[in-house]
């Protein structure tokens, strides 16, 4: 079989809910990521900067990847029910 791309396992990893948030605001989070061997951490900050707790580190890793598609795909809702939550805090 061949050798699985990174973007392949990265998409296996949201398909299989291996990518799990501890908290993400716009901007800014850190998820626990469960890979095939180990259980891995990545944070990221408004610059854009993805950490990853595994042994490739900071270079392009599957558990990034999947981190940052997740955040891609669910930024506008994210932002939107933040919107929502600061405007019932103020009491409108
Ligand atoms: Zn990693």
């Amino acid at each position: 079989m061949p050798r699985e791309t990174t973007q392949e396992k990265s998409a296996r990893l949201i398909l299989n809910h291996a990518v799990e948030f501890d908290y993400l605001l716009p901007g800014e989070g850190q998820a626990t990521v469960r890979g095939d061997h180990d259980t891995y951490t990545v944070m990221f900050d408004e610059r854009g900067t993805y950490t990853c707790s595994c042994f490739t580190g900071r270079h392009q890793c599957s558990h990034i990847s999947a981190v940052r598609e997740f955040v891609r795909g669910t930024e506008k809702a994210v932002n939107r029910l933040l919107a929502e939550a600061i405007k019932i805090a103020k009491g409108d």
